[in-house]
This record gives structure tokens, C-alpha cells and sequence, in this order.
């Protein structure tokens, strides 16, 4: 009764402690390089590459059960999350994507893809932002990663554009977006299972030793010379080389190898406590408003289908673009200022708070509307 009972307290405290772990939520920006209109992929996409791995490290993949259940026992719920950011290093509005044509046809793992001086885009600081660069890579490559402390303008991971999610120019067999999940794990410090020589051993204690890296769909159980044990070689693990479809977990021990990197003066602490997943923020932009009085909105707050922008200030922004822009940051509408008023039709927006920003002048000017 006693033993039933101790045993009892101390599984409660160990759900107790598992419910507490803080889920850690990295800010991304996804740079597409393209050169071909097809490899310009779709937020649809990107997107559904962030669903999945984001499955993969919180273990709600549905192909988890394709685990074997004595491997399953040593999986780990990572919680670690991933999120296009809402605010650029400036403090305004984004999406998180930026596209930008290129006249390279491929790239490789020389970095060059992480610099405009060379054709590609540069990095968003890595301090607040997990950069992620979109591409046609040359012939065998499908992504690679920087490691934990290496150069912050080359901080982040590269994946081709074919590659990346499950929806949209991805093909198979990579096409459960693994591949950014595999990257994103050496991002985090992870090795390959068999650290890279053959019969080694990646520093983790709970990750079998491995022959090699494995390809295409093997069988379980996989034993090799360098694996006696009956259970083989764990080659459904995001850190081999399989087919997306046979990739299933990471193991506690990576878990604490890849969250270790986040603990207070470590070298993605930082990545914490970025504000990158925050609305541009009121007080961020602040100074500016008083630029206001250059524009005005009738009536305000909305009540109709549409309001008058008037220009106070004569006709200095007559030919420039606006935006309005809804309170999480998504721009809704952009358009283009013709004459000192020009009605605007708003009637399909949901009622909330809205700016309408200037978008072409130097100092981001804009106003706040109430739709009713
Ligand atoms: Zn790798």
C-alpha cells in the first residue's frame, strides 16, 4: 500500500512537472529566393511546412504510431514551437515571408544564399529571428543548417523549395516536411544518430549507435554489426536519413540537448525573449503619429461601408500607397491615394481597430480607424 501509493505521488509530480515545461515559441522569417515562378512558393506552403514541425516537436504527428512501441518509449515531446514573426527587426508589420527573385539558378551550402552581395537575402537578426532560406539547391542537397554559435549572419537553416511542407511544389518522398525538421534539429545542436563515422554514436545516451545513415523506407527491426541489440537501429528518428514517411521522433535525450540551448545564457537564450511574435506595438510607433494630422478618416468610427481618407496637409501624398492594417498586423487592403479625398470601401471588414498607413513615406506615417 505504501509502495502503491509512493508511486502514486511520484507520478503525479512527474505529470505535474511535464504539464509546467514551458512551451518555447521561436519567431521565424522565411526568405524565398527564386529564380523560376514555381519555386516562388505559396504562404499556403510555408505554412504547411510550420504545421508540421511543429507536430513533429510537440509528438502530435499522426505517424507517431508508426513508432515501434520500444522506441515510442523513449520519445519526447520536444515543446518547442515555431511561428512566422508579426514584427520586422524595425518594429513594423510583416507577415514574416520575404520574396525576392534572383537571376542564380541554384544554390549550395557555401552561405552565399545568406547575403545580397551575393544575390541572396540577409539575415534578420538571429538573436530574435530563426531565419529560414527557401531555394533551388544543387543536385543531392535538400537543406542544411548552422550550427549553435556560428556566425550570426549565417545563423539559420537553408531547405529547398521543393522540399519544404506538404502542400504545394513539394514532391516525394520529402514531402512531410521533414526536412526542416531534421535542419532544425543540428540548429539545435543535434547530431546525426551515428555522429558521422561509421558504427559512432551521436553523445546521446538514449539514441543507438548506427552503422550509417539510413535511406528510403527500411524495416524494422534494422540490427547491424555495430547494433547487437534485438531492437536495431532507430531509423524512424528526424536525425537519419530516411524517407520523410519513415521519420516519426526525436528521443528525450535530444529533447535536452535542443531545449538546453534556450536555458538563461545559453546561445539561443535570447531567441526567448524576442518580441518578434508581438504585434507592432502602439507605443513602438508612437512618435510618428504625430504625423496623423497629415491624414484624417470620416467619419471615424466607421459605420457604413466606406470612409473618406482626406489628405490635411494639401497634396502631399497624393500618389502615394496606403495600407490598412488590422490590430494582429496582417495588412488587409492596400491602395492607391489619387486625390486630396478618396472614399475607401471597408464593408467587408470585421468590426476592431484598424490603421491606415502610408506606406511609401519615409517615416511610416498613419492613422487609427474604429470599424462598427
Ligand atoms: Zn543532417
Amino acid at each position: 500500500m505504501r509502495l502503491y501509493l509512493l508511486f502514486l505521488l511520484s507520478s503525479m509530480n512527474l505529470w505535474a512537472f511535464s504539464q509546467n515545461e514551458k512551451v518555447i515559441t521561436i519567431p521565424v522569417v522565411v526568405h524565398v529566393l527564386y529564380n523560376q515562378s514555381h519555386e516562388n512558393i505559396t504562404e499556403d506552403q510555408i505554412r504547411s511546412q510550420l504545421d508540421a514541425i511543429n507536430a513533429d516537436f510537440s509528438r502530435s504527428n499522426t505517424d507517431f504510431s508508426n513508432v515501434p512501441a520500444v522506441f515510442a518509449k523513449v520519445s519526447a515531446t520536444v515543446n518547442i514551437q515555431f511561428e512566422l514573426a508579426v514584427s520586422d527587426p524595425q518594429g513594423r508589420s510583416t507577415n514574416g515571408i520575404i520574396r525576392k527573385r534572383t537571376t542564380r539558378l541554384m544554390w549550395s551550402d557555401d552561405d552565399k544564399i545568406k547575403s545580397s552581395s551575393f544575390g541572396g537575402s540577409d539575415a534578420w537578426d538571429p538573436s530574435r529571428y530563426l531565419n529560414v532560406w527557401i531555394c533551388n539547391t544543387v543536385p543531392g542537397l535538400s537543406g542544411y543548417a548552422s550550427l549553435p554559435n556560428s556566425d550570426p549572419k549565417k545563423d539559420g537553416v537553408v531547405i529547398r523549395y521543393d522540399a519544404f511542407g506538404t502542400r504545394g511544389a513539394v514532391v516525394a518522398p520529402f514531402n512531410k516536411g521533414r526536412t526542416m525538421t531534421h535542419e532544425v534539429g543540428h540548429w539545435l545542436g543535434l547530431k546525426h544518430l551515428w555522429g558521422d563515422t561509421p558504427c559512432g554514436d551521436d553523445g546521446i545516451q538514449d539514441t543507438p549507435r548506427q552503422r550509417g545513415g539510413n535511406t528510403g523506407s527500411p524495416v524494422f527491426p534494422k540490427i547491424t554489426v555495430c547494433n547487437g541489440t534485438p531492437h536495431g537501429e532507430m531509423f524512424m528518428n528526424f536525425m537519419d536519413f530516411t524517407n520523410d514517411a519513415s521519420m516519426g521522433m526525436f528521443t528525450e535525450g535530444q529533447k535536452n540537448v535542443m531545449r538546453s540551448n534556450f536555458n538563461p545564457g545559453a546561445s539561443r537564450y535570447s531567441l526567448t525573449q524576442s518580441n518578434a511574435l508581438s504585434p507592432a506595438s502602439s507605443s513602438a510607433i508612437a512618435p510618428v503619429e504625430v504625423t496623423a494630422t497629415t491624414i484624417a478618416i470620416y467619419p471615424n468610427p466607421v459605420v457604413g461601408n466606406s470612409f473618406q481618407l482626406q489628405l490635411k496637409t494639401g497634396g502631399g501624398s497624393i500618389g502615394k500607397h496606403y495600407a490598412i492594417i488590422a490590430s494582429n498586423g496582417q495588412i488587409v487592403q492596400t491602395g492607391y491615394i489619387q486625390q486630396s479625398s478618396t472614399r475607401i470601401s471597408v464593408g467587408y471588414l470585421a468590426p476592431g481597430i484598424y490603421q491606415v498607413r502610408l506606406t511609401d513615406v519615409e517615416s511610416n506615417q498613419y492613422t487609427k480607424f474604429i470599424k462598427q
